[in-house]
């Protein structure tokens, strides 16, 4: 087993993900997966940094699904015995006009963002090593979204003592409620990716929680955070930001040096933690 660290990225063959793998190769001081569903976009990527002098190296990784999870999570347990970061990248979104009928936008997008990056920290939470770090891409999205929800779920939502559980009954009660063209009524905004944003970003909360609860000497930190309005494709290309500018965040908390016990369990944009 080696014992060289290890980052792994999710989502990180193009877009921001591809701008933080490229960012860690710099600066953090071991092996950097970038990961990909599609192996061939992966490698085509990997090939990319390997043209600017970059070594990252690449596991497969679909969040959808859970074989896949598992087969990454039992490589790093035999290869490293365990992860020193990890990066909740991958994400989808829904262009603005996209004709996809709104329940079948929900049910997809909660089933990326908010479930896989959940089987993803389920699967490999367990394996992250002591002063660990681990970063939840979110969005500002998830604010202006939580603003959009009735006083009743957002007092749910800010909850110090919300279980995982529970956060995963109201993504679920969401996906229902829009099937039933009900969900403004039961107090949701009409935003399915602000939604699994917000369930991204409750669920980091959590997570931290529980990270303090049971390994608390381990001084592992946790975050949820926004990179900002960023040149990808899914944003396009009017966004404010470059991809680098957008893993600034991002790379900022997977490098929180071993001596910081702050930021955890916060929301994190431009570096500065964000109220809830
Ligand atoms: P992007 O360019 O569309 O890249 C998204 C990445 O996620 C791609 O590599 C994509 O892979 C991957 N992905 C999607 N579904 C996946 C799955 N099931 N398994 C594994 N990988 C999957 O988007 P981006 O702008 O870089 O977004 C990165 C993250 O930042 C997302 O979580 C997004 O919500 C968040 N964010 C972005 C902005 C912005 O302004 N861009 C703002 C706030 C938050 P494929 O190439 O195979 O599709």
């Amino acid at each position: 087993m080696s014992n060289v660290q290890v980052a792994v990225v999710t989502g990180s063959n193009k877009g921001i993900g591809l701008a933080i793998v490229r960012a860690l190769c710099k600066q953090f001081p071991g092996d950097v997966y970038l990961t990909s569903r599609d192996p061939g976009r992966g490698q085509a990527a990997v090939a990319q940094l390997q043209q600017e002098g970059l070594r990252p190296l690449f596991h497969q990784l679909d969040i959808d699904d859970l074989q896949s999870i598992r087969a990454l999570r039992d490589f790093l347990k035999e290869k490293y015995g365990g992860l020193n970061v990890l990066v909740n990248n991958a994400g989808i979104a829904f262009k603005v006009h996209d004709t996809t009928p709104f329940p079948v936008q929900a049910e997809v997008t909660l089933k990326t963002n908010f479930f896989g990056t959940r089987n993803v920290c389920t699967e490999l939470l367990p394996l992250m090593k002591p002063y660990g770090r681990v970063v939840n891409v979110s969005s500002m999205v998830s604010s202006s979204a939580l603003g959009g929800c009735s006083q009743e779920l957002q007092q749910k939502f800010r909850s110090d003592t919300i279980t995982e559980e529970e956060l995963v009954q109201l993504m679920t009660k969401f996906v229902e409620d829009t099937k039933k063209n009900v969900h403004q009524k039961e107090g949701w905004p009409n935003t399915a990716y602000g939604v699994s944003k917000i369930g991204v970003t409750v669920l980091s909360r959590i997570q931290a929680r529980l990270l303090n609860e049971k390994r608390k000497g381990d001084h592992i930190l946790l975050n949820a955070c926004c990179p900002g309005w960023v040149r990808t494709d899914m944003a396009g290309p009017k966004a404010t930001k470059s991809p680098e500018e957008g893993a600034e965040t991002p790379v900022y908390l997977a490098l929180l040096p071993s001596n910081a016990d702050a930021p955890h369990g916060q929301f994190v944009s431009d570096k500065t933690v964000r109220p809830w």
